[in-house]
């Protein structure tokens, strides 16, 4: 063969073909990496794919400069899942490329590791006498002084001798610091200066790593879920796929881990997908108590060394037989696959959203499944996907019998469901009976628990102060230059933040429009909810979980497992807490407004409300005994709402259903989201128009829009949306020809040229 086909880390969809100097005919093979030269200046690592001898006619051909492997680095079967994904989801299979191996093997001349910055006490200051001496020299210098004290508390000294201290303090990221102290670096950089702090540079996800677990008998199954352990393996026969609907606590998690055994047993390996590094530590404890290092972790969080030593490893003669992991573990090697779990399977975070590939985790695992064995006598890898609150897609699909449906309506030892009380906030407001967010009841509810000794959660899913500043006055709220939207308010930090592009500001003191001093927060973020209940239950032990209290690994598995040892009774958070999380000790749940899941303008918002309500309450009375939920609204009478109350997943499946189906959505038909981006408004307008009068003469009425999407600038790019509504059954590989045809098309235009156009396939 004397010309190779390579993919290459550019967003293009086509391969691109090089000759293979003689020299290098021996070791040049499927899969192998090879550097080469692109344009005029540039090198890419790059994949070979196709090994042949069509000296392409249009261009000259280049040569191989290097093979960078002695054996290939991919397998045939993450192909056909790359070229699926690339396909299907309208995305250049360089974009899959590059989102699907780790970036430590794709650099050009080597990488450098993510690191982490991270703060310690200097030996000198490592004692009470001097570390006595420290603080007084800090009196002059409160902010010094306040984000000193900050670290000692962050490090555990206040609560230990120095002595234990030095064997076993925390270890603290300077973003960790920042976030606890609201400092920022400059504060931080001048007690580097006084020599009282120093900072070290670790690499991301280095820290951490479990030694050698301690392994556990697996536990026996009950009668019931020996039942749908058995249902599951009888459906495996018939079909490919099988929905494990269970409730919250039915112990969906021990089946796995029983069907995980069973293919180890017959030498088969299994991937375990979850959809959020949050769980994962929780996942990854209980599975590594049974499985110990025939488990492996791959995710997002993890340093690209750890990627890159996983992936290897699964090439290896010795390879994990088990994988952990969030979405992009689908793109891992396996050799011998035989099951992959998808655990909260109607999880958002498992569709990738930016950049491209814009993939959805589970359908590319069904996909993998699918596609993993070509030789039609190894039976294909079998698809569990568990829950207790199914996606509508997937329901339907387990309905109308394209998956096998399994389904346990029982906690395990036949504890109840939470009870979930609403409150009529609204009614509450008029007669002014409310305490800031919070609703006597909850007030008290949460109180009695943890003086009997329990824990409590309280759920808003909005992070920073307040979701937005306001002036008293005449209403003016401040809005980021890069976007459309209005700021959040992170009292913390002292500043206004972008939750888009990241942007921050600082706070006016008076009103740009009117002059009036009095600008307050709207709303309430789960900071100011954490600040609110401090005051009113001040012996509670609190911690929060956000995005902003969890930047780094550590700080989650800290505040879970601070959380599940006692350390702390009240975890206040986001969606971050609704999922999966098994605490035995919570019997109150607060959620503190239902009403923002409700008022969205979505499809989806009602699904998305009954999953959120549902997840949250699972959280409460797991171990022993029956939990509480407290259910705050504006909306008690809305349907959801009381649905979710009674646990009725019929009802409310059938009422989406007949919605969906009248108003045309999925699963009643595709959506294909199609984004044009322009630094221009008045560009990007004109295009899209162009754009959707060239798709309707293909598509007609199925073209929707242009529209301004609710968010219509984001980092100085505006953005036009259109809508195409396609029905079940439809050619897709075609409509995909004719999109990229008319995207093709309008491209060649000159006032295009720097057009953005990228597609969503089943957005969510
Ligand atoms: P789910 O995944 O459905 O939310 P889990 O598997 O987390 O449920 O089970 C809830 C709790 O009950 C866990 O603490 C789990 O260890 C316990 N549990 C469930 N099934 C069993 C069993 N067969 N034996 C012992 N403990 C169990
Ligand atoms: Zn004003
Ligand atoms: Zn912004």
């Amino acid at each position: 063969m004397s010309y190779a086909d390579i993919i290459l880390p550019v967003p293009l969809n086509s391969l691109f073909t090089y000759a293979i100097p003689t020299d290098m005919a021996e070791s040049v093979a499927f899969g192998k990496r090879v550097l080469v030269s692109f344009g005029p200046k540039n090198h890419y690592v790059g994949i070979i794919v196709r090994l042949h001898d069509n000296k392409p006619t249009t261009y000259k051909v280049k040569p191989i400069e290097q093979v960078l492997d002695d054996t290939p680095l991919l397998l045939e079967s993450q192909l056909r899942l790359w070229q699926w994904i690339a396909d299907y989801y309208m995305s250049p299979i360089g974009d899959v490329y590059k989102g699907a191996l780790p970036a430590g093997l794709k650099a050009e001349d080597g990488y450098k590791p993510r690191t982490e910055t991270y703060i310690r006490l200097t030996l000198p200051y490592q004692n009470e006498p001097t570390l006595h001496v420290a603080l007084n020299m800090l009196a002059r210098a409160p902010r010094q002084q306040e984000a000193f004290i900050s670290y000692l508390t962050l490090s555990g000294w206040d609560n230990i001798s120095s002595e234990e201290w030095r064997n076993d303090c925390a270890e603290i990221t300077r973003e960790e610091l920042m976030n606890a102290s609201g400092t920022d670096s400059s504060t931080i950089n001048q007690l580097v200066k006084r020599g009282l702090l120093e900072t070290y540079e670790v690499e991301v996800g280095r820290l951490n790593l479990n030694t050698e677990p301690h392994l556990e008998n697996i536990k026996p199954l009950s009668d019931i879920q020996q039942e749908a352990y058995n249902q599951i393996l009888f459906s495996f026969m018939k079909k490919d796929v099988t929905l494990l609907h269970g409730v919250t606590s039915s112990g969906k998690t021990e089946i796995y881990i029983h069907l995980i055994m069973r293919e180890l047993e017959q030498h088969r390996q299994v991937l375990f997908l979850m959809p959020e590094i949050a769980l994962t530590v929780q996942m990854m404890e209980r599975l590594q108590r049974v499985f110990g290092n025939r488990l492996g972790i791959y995710h997002s969080k993890y340093s690209d060394a750890e990627r890159v030593e996983i992936w290897q490893k699964q090439l290896s003669g010795n390879p994990y037989d088990v994988i952990l992991g969030a979405r992009s573990a689908v793109f891992l090697p396996f050799q011998h696959l035989g099951l992959i779990i998808v655990d909260e399977e109607h999880e958002t975070s498992y569709k990738q959203q930016d950049p491209a590939p814009r993939y959805h985790a589970r359908s590319a695992a069904i996909m993998l499944a699918k596609l993993y064995n070509t030789d039609a006598s190894t039976p294909a890898p079998k698809v569990l996907l568990g829950t207790a609150t199914p996606c509508m897609e997937t329901y339907h699909n387990a309905k109308t019998g394209k998956y096998g449906l399994v389904e346990l309506t029982q906690r395990y030892e036949g504890i109840e469901l939470p009870e979930i009380q609403i409150v009529d906030t609204k009614d509450l407001q008029h007669r002014k009976m409310m305490n800031g967010p919070f609703s006597p009841l909850l007030l008290a509810r949460v109180r009695e628990a943890l003086e009997r000794g329990e824990q409590a959660i309280l759920f808003q899913n909005r992070r920073g102060w307040a979701p937005m500043l306001e002036c008293k006055q005449c209403g003016w709220v401040p809005r980021c230059q890069h976007c459309d939207v209005s700021l959040t308010l992170h009292k913390s930090m002292n500043q206004l933040t972008c939750h888009y592009c990241g942007y921050t500001y600082q706070i006016p003191t008076e009103c740009p429009a009117c002059g009036c001093k009095q600008l307050q927060g709207r709303g309430y973020g789960t900071e100011k909810i954490e600040d609110q209940i401090r005051d009113i239950l001040p012996e509670a032990r609190i911690s929060r979980m956000d995005l902003d209290t969890t930047r780094t690994r550590n700080a989650y598995e800290r505040i879970i497992s601070d959380f599940s040892s006692g350390r702390t009774n009240l975890l206040i958070g986001t969606q971050m807490i609704s999922k999966g999380l098994d605490f035995g000790n919570v019997s109150v749940v607060g959620i503190i407004s239902a009403d923002g899941m409700l008022n969205q303008p979505d499809f989806r918002a009602y699904e998305h409300a009954y999953m959120m309500i549902a997840q949250v309450s699972g959280r409460a009375g797991r171990k022993g005994k029956r939990g509480l939920v407290i259910l705050q609204t504006k909306n008690p009478d809305v349907s959801v709402i009381q649905q979710v109350v009674h646990n009725d997943f019929k009802t409310f499946y059938n009422d989406m259903k007949s919605e969906r189906s009248a108003f045309n959505y999925p699963p009643y038909c595709h959506l294909i989201y199609v984004y044009m981006k322009h630094k221009k408004d008045d560009v990007v307008e004109t295009a899209s128009r162009e754009l959707g009068a060239r798709l309707r003469q293909w598509f007609g009425s199925r073209v929707l829009g242009p529209d301004k999407p609710t968010v219509s600038r984001v980092k100085t790019l505006s953005i036009r949306k259109l809508v195409l509504k396609l029905e079940n059954g439809i050619d897709m590989p075609r409509v995909r020809q004719y999109l990229a045809l008319a995207q093709e098309q309008m491209l060649q235009d000159k006032r295009y040229a720097s057009l953005q156009v990228y597609y969503d396939v089943d957005p969510l």
